[in-house]
């Protein structure tokens, strides 16, 4: 391990494996190697799942910020997960292929750009947004099967066979669960979930396809034909792309249980060693929603489009998750939405006021904004406290000088926000379903400006009310300048 800690602020991160605060020592001098558990593509990701992807996008922005030449690679997984973790159900794809009389391959493209689009609007860096760096890798499970058949065969001392397909035998690997704080034998009951498991924790490594049957994805495999388990692309594409060991792993929570730690197993077995494949284990907790629209088995349920729909900038829903620490668990409310949408537009219209230099080479003078500088690194390697980075872009707004707009600029490399691009008008909440039009809104404002200049206060208020009957409410003195918006 190198001894090369960026230049600022250490660097400290929350690792689950040892349940600690540890600083950042990347393992190649300069360089940090990334890998994020990417999604299921069989559905729209809903919020929650975004909100994954903010805070991987934060750590990466965060450790391009200090300096370190970043490697991200982040898996799109088309095939092999199950509807449940633990090697019970149906394939996703394979089951929202059939209940839509499509391709699976059709459906994984379909969501997979589903999945992009939102990627995009939430300003996460990625190859497909022009103008941005080539911050993350996105590996395709599909791709890599070949490589994973490999992988299986190099590990199979620690594997047996079943009819359903060849099991990893978690008993053969050191401390198995210790991410979990779980035992071999704390299985949840999942020994009877396939017959003949040893043991309750043992998962699939490959899954042979039941006699008869055929499935849309299926490949040749020294143990019959037949597709992948869930665990085996992350070891794989990980081990491949950024080479064992490396620097950081993240991932919803959920997967501290289950997941992760099958994957440290297979890096285990892999690399004979004890050593679970990655420095850093990290988690992000989950975004809940109190009536269940989190769930996508519930007909309608949250996601980046619904609140766009109803007028919400998606960046508002990114402030929202960077408003609470990653590992806090954050309760999701149109309230919330809205008030974060609030301070949204509250600080594009001050950093709109600031000139606008932001040359990314300019160096930031002013003592006062080099201590809100300094703070704003401390909290960030405060283990990603970005509750407390934003209130520190906010206080840098007050400045209205060209070196506040390069402090803005520089500290919204790591949030994400784009505060000195977003245009005023896009900030204005406005529902899709709203009937009325700008020009009309515009046109009925003026005739009540000229109203109250004559002091015609009836006409005034009559076309207030006119307005609101149409969902538009006028906002007179609204200290951010609004003049109105559609509720
Ligand atoms: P999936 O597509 O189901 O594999 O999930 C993609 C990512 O979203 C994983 O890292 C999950 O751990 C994460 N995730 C799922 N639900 C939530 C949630 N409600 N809040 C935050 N992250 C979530
Ligand atoms: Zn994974």
């Amino acid at each position: 391990m190198s001894d090369d800690p960026a230049p600022g602020a250490p660097l400290r991160l929350f690792n689950s494996l040892t349940r600690q605060l540890e600083e950042f020592r990347p393992i190649h001098p300069g360089e940090a190697r990334v890998y994020t558990c990417g999604p299921t593509v069989y559905n729209y990701p809903h919020i929650g799942n975004m909100r994954a992807y903010v805070f991987a996008d934060v750590l990466g922005r965060t450790l391009s910020w200090k300096g370190y030449k970043l490697t991200h690679v982040i898996n799109i997984t088309d095939v092999g997960h199950l509807t449940d973790d633990a090697d019970a159900g149906e394939d996703k794809l394979e089951k929202a292929a059939a209940e839509n009389a499509q391709s699976i391959w059709d459906i994984a493209r379909h969501y997979t750009e589903a999945y992009w689009s939102d990627v995009k609007a939430l300003n996460i860096r990625g190859p497909m947004k022009a103008g941005m760096p080539e911050a993350a890798h996105w590996s395709i499970a599909t791709d890599y099967v070949p490589a994973m058949i490999e992988f299986a065969k190099s590990i199979e001392a620690h594997c047996y066979e079943l009819p359903g397909g060849l099991y990893f035998d978690t008993s053969t690997v050191a401390d198995y669960g210790r991410l979990a704080r779980a035992a071999t034998e704390d299985g949840e009951g999942r020994i009877d979930a396939v017959e003949g498991k040893r043991h309750a924790a043992d998962f699939a490594i490959w899954r042979k396809t039941p006699p008869g049957e055929t499935r849309q994805m299926e490949w040749d495999s020294p143990w019959g034909r037949g597709a992948p388990g869930w665990h085996l692309e992350c070891s794989v594409m990980s081990g491949q792309l950024l080479g064992f060991p490396f620097d950081i792993h993240t991932g919803g929570i959920d997967h501290r249980e289950i997941h992760h730690p099958n994957e440290i197993a297979q890096n285990q077995a892999f690399c004979h060693s004890e050593a679970s494949g990655a420095n850093i284990w990290m988690h992000n907790n989950f975004l809940v929603e109190r009536s269940g629209k989190m769930s996508k088995s519930a007909g309608e349920f949250l996601r980046l489009q619904l609140l766009i729909d109803r007028g919400y900038h998606p960046l508002a829903y990114r402030l929202m998750c960077l408003q609470a620490h990653y590992r806090s668990e954050l309760e999701f409310s149109w309230e919330g939405l809205q008030a974060a949408h609030v301070r949204l537009r509250r600080l594009a219209k001050a950093a709109a006021n600031v000139h606008q230099l932001a040359k990314s080479d300019v160096q930031v003078h002013d003592p006062r904004l080099v201590e809100i500088l300094a703070k704003f690194d401390e909290a960030i390697g405060d283990d990603l406290n970005t509750a407390v980075a934003i209130t520190l872009i906010e206080k840098a707004t007050a400045f209205k000088t060209d070196d506040a707009s390069t402090a803005i600029a520089t500290m919204d490399q790591i949030l994400g926000l784009k505060l000195l691009d977003l245009e005023r008008d896009n900030l204005r909440i406005r529902p899709k379903s709203a009937q009325i039009s700008e020009a009309e809104i515009q046109s009925v404002l003026s005739r009540r400006l000229t109203a109250r200049a004559a002091k015609d206060f009836a006409t005034s208020d009559r076309l207030r009310d006119e307005l609101a009957a149409q969902g538009v409410e006028v906002m007179d003195g609204d200290p951010l300048g609004w003049d109105w918006k559609l509720g």
